[in-house]
């Protein structure tokens, strides 16, 4: 039976940029359940990079990823808009982020959006927002583990583990294996897989989240920036081709699953958007839906669990999971590995992420 240091649940960013960062350092294998790392909430984002999303507990870590991923940001942009009555969300989205470094501006919508409706009449703009070549960057990190010796196993299902003599010993789809640590990094699985290794879940909640790709007359300019409601019923960005994905912002909690879209809910994004812009929708191309898993408080969550030795918590990455990966990725390194953390990361507080929070 092979013995690794390190054995990871979940082959998503979260898992992969982990084991990319403790390859070098440890023997790691990552378990992933599906044919493909990416089947899940990876593969299924809207793939943009904003260092206002998520609030200010969460820019720390999206930023500090910035350098990281930049070989797999391209330009974007992002406007934050509201209608008069929402004046005061306008206001306090700028007071969060004021003296953070982030950088908005208020500018006039109708500026930036061909057809926009005449009562849109706020808008933040947030300039360095960007998208990110999700395939590419998971692809990176699975391919740095590797080369570092890492081992990418599909189609192995965490079943069990038990701790012997200060390792685990873990049966898997694909057979058994041993570790000296397990990383629950299982996305919407988090809690059932914590409870399996007879950890008390800390109560990550996957919430359903809906995107769907549609044509418009007139098409929607390739430039145009990513636009997202500031009330959070919305938030739309053009795709190559003069295509546009479009999302109600839902959180439908759910089971931990294979989460697809409900037509419903792409009804109500496009009657939100029709609310917005005066185009009209010639097609739906494609709609798809992803889980985005949280904790109770919002915030990710990385340490060593509080009462299970052995056992390290890398989950509830929410809707930041992919701009967050880098710099979570090495913060969770630091811990795991007991040494100091990346020095991009090194102002970074871990605690605030820690599992102990929960009590
Ligand atoms: C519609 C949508 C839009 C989003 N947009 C953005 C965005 O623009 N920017 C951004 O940063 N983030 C975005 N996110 C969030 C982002 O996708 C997630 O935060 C991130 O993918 C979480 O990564 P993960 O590795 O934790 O989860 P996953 O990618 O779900 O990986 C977990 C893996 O664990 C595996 N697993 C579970 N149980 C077991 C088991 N027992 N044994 C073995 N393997 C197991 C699963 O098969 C899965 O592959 C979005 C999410 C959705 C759904």
């Amino acid at each position: 039976m092979k013995r690794f240091d390190i054995a990871i649940i979940g082959g998503g960013i979260a898992g992969t940029s982990l084991a990319a960062e403790v390859a070098p350092h440890a023997s790691v294998v990552v378990l992933e359940g599906e044919d493909a790392a990416g089947y899940h909430s990876t593969g299924r984002s809207a793939a943009f990079w904003s260092e206002t999303y998520g609030g200010p507990d969460i820019q720390p870590l999206t930023t500090a990823s910035h350098a990281a991923l930049a070989p797999y940001l391209s330009p974007l942009g992002s406007l934050h808009i509201g209608r008069a009555h929402e004046a005061s969300l306008i206001d306090g989205f700028l007071a969060e982020f004021a003296g953070s470094g982030v950088e908005l501006t208020r500018v006039d919508p109708a500026a930036y959006i061909p057809g926009l409706r005449p009562e849109w009449t706020l808008g933040i703009l947030e300039p360095t927002c960007a998208y990110i070549d999700v395939g590419g960057l998971h692809g990176e990190a699975i391919g740095r583990m590797k080369r570092a010796g890492g081992e990418l196993w599909l189609r192995a299902g965490f079943q069990t583990a038990t701790r012997e003599g200060g390792d685990w010993r873990i049966d898997t789809a694909a057979g058994p294996l041993s570790a000296g640590i397990l990383v629950n990094a299982a996305g919407a699985w988090a809690d059932p897989v914590a409870t399996r290794l007879g950890a008390a879940p800390l109560g990550i909640q996957p919430y359903r989240r809906t995107l769907a790709q549609l044509r418009t007359d007139p098409p929607v300019p390739e430039n145009m920036v990513h636009v997202a409601h500031i009330g959070t019923q919305f938030y739309f960005k053009p795709e190559a081709g003069g295509k546009l994905w479009l999302s109600p912002s839902d959180e439908t909690p759910t089971s931990p699953c294979d989460a697809a879209p409900e037509e419903m809910d792409v009804a109500i994004a496009i009657d939100r958007l029709e609310g917005a812009v005066d185009w009209r929708i010639t097609a739906v191309e494609r709609k798809w839906a992803g889980l985005r898993s949280f904790a109770p408080d919002r915030l990710p969550v990385y340490g060593f669990d509080a009462g299970v030795p052995g056992l390290f918590w890398c989950a509830g990455q929410g809707g930041f999971g992919i701009q967050t990966a880098p710099a979570a990725a090495r913060l969770a390194a630091g811990l795991l590995l007991g040494q100091t953390p990346d020095a991009s990361v090194a102002a970074i507080d871990a605690q605030r992420y820690a599992p102990s929070r929960f009590g």
